[in-house]
Order: structure tokens, then sequence, then C-alpha cells
């Protein structure tokens, strides 16, 4: 691939802006496309791209196309964009879900040559200001091709995944959003009903004096309560069967977890090592998930 392979990024936000930046240097022609002109004006700044544009036409000579847009602006956008990209165009999203996007596409009369991904990597934050060098570097990467997309053009996208430093993963869309709603969207939820139930706790002197004394292990279970609204309401509403029955599931375990605080401490220790154990083993050192 060089420089006349033409990528597009639709949507110049955290994670837009981080795919730009982690193909910027690779000789490629990259096009950055957002909707407002602040946005566009903010990527010129960090010199993000070889073009910037808030008209979709600019994707007309793309060999690839990211679209990086909010979940609900997925489905618009390829039905803007399949009209003016190329038969061989590999069109692929970011979305944190998969299986609404794919049903809509494979459900299409006419070929289009999708290809769903959803990077495991990001922050709480959201806008270009806040992309992130290296943000893919040893993280996951999920792909969920379309009935219409060919083993080539994935062996393609692969590539410009790996190139990004990511690794990538075959999954089916809709298991894909069952395993997100245990360890991402459930997640977010607690983590805004820990915080969202400290910060009302009834009693206002024990409630002041918590919040005084919270520190880091307070700081880093409630993390996901600051997420960006647009993208929380995104994952929580459109994914909320799986995260109701992953919130079902927890409790119970949480119910018999608390049941064994009765055991006698060998015993309760014993479970507690296990579960403090399996989770020390799952991340390096500098925080990557390192299982296979
Ligand atoms: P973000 O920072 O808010 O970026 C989204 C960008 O899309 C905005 O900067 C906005 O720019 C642009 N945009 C909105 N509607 C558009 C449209 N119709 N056409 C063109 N551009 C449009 O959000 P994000 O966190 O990057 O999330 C983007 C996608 O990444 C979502 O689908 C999300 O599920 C997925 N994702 C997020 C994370 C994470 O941790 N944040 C992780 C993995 C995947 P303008 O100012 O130009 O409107």
């Amino acid at each position: 691939m060089t420089k006349d392979f033409v990528i597009a990024v639709i949507g110049i936000g955290l994670i837009g802006g981080s795919v730009l930046k982690a193909l910027n240097h690779k000789n490629f022609h990259l096009i950055g496309i957002s909707r407002s002109e602040g946005t566009l004006n903010k990527a010129k700044e960090l010199n993000l791209a070889d073009e910037y544009s808030n008209n979709p036409e600019s994707v007309k000579n793309a060999k690839v196309v990211f679209i990086c847009t909010p979940i609900n602006q997925i489905i618009p956008t390829i039905e803007i964009i399949r009209k003016i990209v190329s038969p061989d165009c590999i069109i692929t999203d970011v979305a944190s879900l998969k299986g609404f996007i794919l049903d809509y596409v494979n459900d299409y009369h006419f070929p289009t040559n999708f290809i769903g991904g959803h990077p495991m990597a990001g922050t709480e934050n959201k806008g270009v200001e806040y992309s992130v060098d290296n943000l893919f570097e040893n993280a996951k990467w999920v792909l969920t091709p379309s009935k219409w997309a060919d083993t080539e053009d994935l062996k393609k996208l692969e590539e410009l995944v790996h190139f990004m430093g990511a690794k990538t993963i075959l999954a089916d869309p809709y298991d894909h959003d069952k395993a997100v709603a245990l360890i991402s969207h459930m997640p977010l939820l607690l983590s805004q009903a820990l915080f969202g139930f400290i910060s009302q706790y009834p009693d206002g002197g024990i409630r002041e004096l918590a919040l005084k004394l919270a520190s880091s292990g307070f700081r880093d279970t409630t993390r996901l309560a600051a997420t960006n609204p647009e993208l929380a309401k995104d994952m929580l509403v459109q994914n909320k069967l799986n995260v109701r029955e992953a919130v079902g599931d927890l409790i119970n375990y949480l119910t018999h977890l608390d049941r064994d605080l009765n055991l006698n401490e060998e015993e309760f220790t014993d479970i507690i090592q296990k579960i403090a154990s399996k989770r020390k083993s799952m991340y390096s050192p500098d925080g990557k998930n390192i299982l296979k």
C-alpha cells in the first residue's frame, strides 16, 4: 500500500482522530471528514491528514473508509457513502455495537463491501483534542465481516489494523454484543450506579466524609461513570437486553459472594484469592490484556 492508497476517516473525534494518528506517516493518502468546521480546524492544527472535508463526496477515491461517527450515525453514514465509493472500496466502522449494523447491511439487496469493526481501546473523553497517539498499540480490534465482504478484503483490512498496532479478532456480531455487555457496558452502568449511589447517600455527614476520603480505588472503579454521555447512552440503550441479562447474572453472583462472607476466614480468603490471582494474570504491568 502506497501514497496513492487513499484512506478516508469519517467522524474525527477521539477514535477517528486516533485512527488518523495511527495511520499517519505510513505512506497512505489520508482524508479526514467531519461535520463541523471547528473539528476540521482542530484536526488541521494537529496535522492529522493530507486532506480535510465536510463533504461525504470526498470518499470517492478511497480504497478504505473508516466510519468513526457516534453509533447512531453509522447506518445513515453507510447509506450516504455506499452510493459514492467504488464497489471495491472496503467500508468499515468502529462502533461499540455490531449486531444491528450487520443485520442492516446483510439485509441489503445490493452488495455493500462492509466489514464491521470495533477497536477495544478508548477513554472516557470525546473529541479530536483527546485523540491519542498509539491508542491501538497491542489492543484487540474485533472484525465482523458482512456477507458481502470477501476474504481478500478481510485480509487487506486486517493488514491495516495490524499497521495500527492492534491484533484482530473475528467474531459473530451478536456474540460480540453479548461479550462487550459483560466487559464494557455493564461495567459502565455499575460505575454510574456506584458513583450515583454514593453521591446521593442519604446520611449527609457520612457521604461528605466518604467523598473526601475517596482515593485511587474509588477513582479507578468509577472512571467509566465519566464516559461521554452520548456514547454511554447509545451503548446502554442499544444493548439493553444483553446488559440487563448480565446485570441479573451479576446480582446472583454477588448474592453468593455476600453469603460466602459467612464462611470461615480461610474458606473466604481462598475464594477471593482465586479471583485476585486470575485478575492479576490477565494484564501486563503496563495495563494491556495479555490473553490471546
Ligand atoms: P467522539 O469523540 O464524539 O467523535 C465522534 C465524531 O464524529 C465527532 O468528533 C463528530 O465531529 C463526528 N460526527 C458526528 N456525526 C457525524 C456525521 N454525521 N458525519 C461526520 N462526522 C460526524 O466519539 P468517539 O468516542 O470517537 O466515538 C466514535 C465511535 O467510536 C462510536 O461509534 C463509538 O462506539 C466508537 N468507540 C468509542 C470508544 C471510546 O472509548 N470512546 C472505543 C471504541 C469504539 P463533528 O464535530 O464534526 O460533529
